[in-house]
């Protein structure tokens, strides 16, 4: 039996101080009715102005010129696309959550990657989870990054050869491919073709990383054999264990979008990898911490309004 997912991600959340990185993860497996709970909590607690507030509540697009504007996880999209919910070869999972929004470019690459998947990687097709919110922006649950549509979650599980009832899309789980010592991934999971859609995504000229588990990480420094150039952009991260992450890069010309540095050039298969590794073992590992009573709590911090992010986002988000 997996352990609950609260048991296996709250103590990396603790031990490293990484509660936003290791969200994705879970908040994949929130149910309909989970992620309504928390939603209506945190809207409760935040103040009329915060930009989560202002772009988390916003149901379609900003019809401008489609723009990523500012950085990955502090920013927000102009003139977004929606990935259709049902495609030949992908279906949207967790519809409720209006999060199938991109840049244009990420949409069409969402889409190729898909079309291509059967043939080049054995992959039936794919279940892809949240992409960005209509006009992106900071969102009430999960995810620091995925604010300006070049973000988007893929399913590591593969997509049945039926269309999913609407239910299904809402609650069922992916699967986690990591062994349960989250050393290595679950031999009873994990098959080549993993390895085969993420090396496809990862060829892409546009993507610049690729977010796996650590324990993932592994499996492809060991199964990619001779052909090794695209692991450089498959980088270690908390979480992601149930679905990869693509990145790609600010669209060419694109002056309101701030590009990260790419990767180092090199697989990323020794010894960074194994510090992410014993790192996220100790924290699964280390004896939960109670709490003894000193010391005051930390206030939470204070929640971003639209001064916190680039100016041409008011724009975005009053537009009709
Ligand atoms: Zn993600």
């Amino acid at each position: 039996m997996p352990r609950p997912l609260a048991a296996f991600v709250a103590p990396i959340a603790l031990g490293l101080g990484l509660i936003v990185a290791t969200a994705p993860a879970v908040r994949a497996q929130q149910t309909q009715n989970e992620e309504a709970e928390r939603r209506a909590k945190v809207l409760s607690l935040l103040p009329n102005n915060a930009a989560k507030r202002i772009f988390g509540t916003t149901s379609g697009p900003a019809r401008m010129e489609a723009r990523a504007i500012g950085s990955y996880a502090r920013g927000c999209l102009a003139g977004a696309t929606a990935l259709p919910v049902d495609g030949e070869t992908w279906q949207v999972m967790r519809l409720s959550r209006n999060r199938n929004w991109g840049h244009p470019d990420l949409i069409r690459l969402v889409e190729s990657i898909a079309k291509r998947a059967p043939k080049e990687a054995g992959w039936p097709g794919l279940l892809v989870g949240d992409i960005s919110q209509p006009r992106g922006g900071p969102m009430l649950t999960g995810h620091a990054s995925h604010q300006v549509g070049l973000d988007a979650d893929i399913w590591l599980t593969p997509m049945p050869a039926r269309t999913l009832s609407r239910e299904e899309r809402e609650n069922m789980s992916a699967t986690n491919v990591a062994r349960s010592d989250w050393m290595d991934v679950d031999p009873a999971v994990y098959t080549k073709k993993h390895l085969a859609l993420i090396r496809l995504a990862a060829r892409e000229k546009a993507v610049t990383r690729i977010f796996v588990n650590p324990a993932i990480k592994v499996a492809l420094c060991r199964d990619a054999g001779a052909d090794r150039d695209w692991l450089s952009k498959v980088r270690p991260m908390w979480g992601h264990n149930y679905h990869f992450h693509i990145r790609v890069a600010c669209p060419a010309g694109d002056a309101t979008c701030t590009d990260q540095p790419l990767p180092a050039d090199e697989d990323g298969c020794g010894s960074e990898l194994q510090t992410w590794l014993k790192k996220q073992y100790a924290a699964m590992h280390r004896p939960k911490r109670q709490g003894t009573g000193k010391g005051k709590p930390k206030p939470p911090p204070r929640p971003w309004t639209l001064d916190d992010l680039p100016d041409e986002c008011r724009s975005v988000a009053v537009a009709r």
